[in-house]
């Protein structure tokens, strides 16, 4: 190792950290790097050096976000009557991408994992419920506020979808409307190679034609 020059290696070394990069990947992507103009490589440092100051996380749904209220929360275009609960922003951006949803939304910042040691506090129920006490008092004509759980269909977010469905019966009692994602088959799965579960929860979950 002692011929690679200690900036690529020092570089490789760090790359390799990052989820999915494998060691002959790090290799290959410092590199590339290394044959990029020196421009690009000084703007994409400065991305890094901006990165932690420049992104801010919405104190309203805990989205990571370039203001505070980030753009959903401040648009007064959405929808007041649903919170959609996520486990991550990611799940916020897929979403998002489908363009079929106009409510708000609660960032989790994880789930509930007895195996991983992950207890309610690494989850941020407390924000929940100070969000949905927020969007209550916004609500007009008494509409009922709709909570949808948008948590993977895993133990772990059935776990965390049980537990935060208690919490908020305590809280508000029957004053929400509480609901989750369908949980089903693919578009263009043949229903053959279905797994039982998946089938079973797709019965439970069927809709009117
Ligand atoms: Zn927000």
């Amino acid at each position: 190792m002692g011929i690679i020059p200690k900036s690529l290696k020092t570089l490789t070394l760090e790359l390799q950290r990052l989820p999915g990069i494998g060691p002959k990947s790090a290799r290959r992507i410092a590199y590339f790097l290394f044959s990029l103009p020196q421009e690009r490589l000084t703007f994409l440092g400065d991305s890094f050096k901006d990165l932690k100051q420049s992104v801010t996380t919405c104190s309203f749904c805990n989205m990571l976000a370039d203001t505070n209220p980030c753009e959903v929360c401040g648009d007064a275009t959405r929808e007041l009557t649903s919170l959609c609960v996520v486990a991550d922003h990611m799940d916020v951006y897929a979403i998002e991408r489908t363009a079929g949803y106009k409510g708000m939304y609660f960032v989790l910042g994880g789930l509930l994992s007895p195996v991983k040691g992950h207890g309610p506090a690494d989850i941020a129920g407390a924000g929940l419920i100070k969000r949905l006490h927020q969007l209550k008092k916004m609500q007009k004509n008494n509409n009922r506020l709709e909570v949808i759980f948008a948590l993977s269909p895993t133990t772990e977010g059935q776990t965390t979808a049980l537990y935060l469905k208690e919490e908020l019966k305590n809280e508000f009692g029957d004053n929400l409307l509480l609901s989750r994602v369908a949980v089903g088959i693919s578009v263009g799965t043949d229903i053959d190679y279905v797994d039982t579960y998946t089938l079973q929860e797709a019965l439970k979950g069927r809709s009117l034609l």
